[in-house]
């Protein structure tokens, strides 16, 4: 069996959640993907999967089927392997952190108020406890040209220096790391709404308190033992 045919229920995810990118994003500004499980059926691989589903470029989000969905290779060659429409622009950003990260799901979008963050190089500190869903703050990845090798390792260091799994990219817009695709957009909404906490605080001329180290740590213990 083929990497694409392995990735079925992946390109019909890409179709149920593209449509709740319609309200993080202006335009057709965003998109998402979502890793191929390891080795698939049957598959005797280990490690994360080799391809991902990703949303098509210049098409609404409610206008495509799991057939047209672009599935891309993470190996060296980074080519379209299946889907009859085009990939997102932004598929090179994608391929780049599958490679240098094990996540199984990414949300790309230029979600007004963390891209207002984004354009004044501002990470978002840790205001608020539901910031531990992606880690202890929101860096500002550097700015490199969109779609770009360069602009993927700016994002995965300014990640991993941070130790967090989303990053805001300076005067461009926001991208969330996940195991899943819900999580990924769960905690795109997460970070958009806090950077609006942050900045109408702001705006309202007064001076947002961080948590402490100490503080968000018992955040985090509370979250690991939270659902179980
Ligand atoms: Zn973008």
């Amino acid at each position: 069996m083929t990497e694409a045919e392995l990735l079925v229920s992946e390109c019909r995810a890409v179709v149920d959640h593209a449509i709740e990118l319609a309200d993080l994003t202006p335009g057709r500004t965003g998109n998402l993907s979502v890793r191929g499980e390891p080795g698939g059926d049957g598959g005797s691989d280990s490690g994360p999967g080799n391809a991902f589903a990703i949303t098509p470029t210049g098409v609404p989000y409610d206008a495509f089927d799991p057939g047209d969905v672009p599935v891309v290779d993470i190996g060296t060659e980074g080519g379209q392997l299946a889907g009859e429409m085009t990939p997102s622009s932004e598929v090179p950003m994608h391929t780049a952190i599958y490679r240098r990260e094990d996540v199984g799901a990414i949300v790309h979008t230029h979600s007004p108020w963390a891209t207002a963050l984004a354009v004044a190089n501002e990470p978002l500190p840790p205001i608020h406890y539901m910031i531990v869903a992606v880690g202890k703050s929101v860096p500002v990845a550097e700015y490199a040209p969109y779609g770009t090798d360069d602009l993927a390792a700016n994002i995965v260091a300014a990640m991993d220096e941070a130790d967090s799994t989303a990053a805001l990219i300076e005067n461009h817009g926001l991208v969330v790391t996940a195991p899943d695709l819900p999580t990924a957009l769960e905690n795109t909404h997460h970070v958009e709404s806090l950077a609006r906490l942050y900045l109408e605080t702001k705006s309202a001329g007064l001076e947002p308190q961080t948590l402490s180290d100490e503080q968000l740590e018992t955040v985090l213990e509370q979250f690991e033992s939270y659902g179980q």
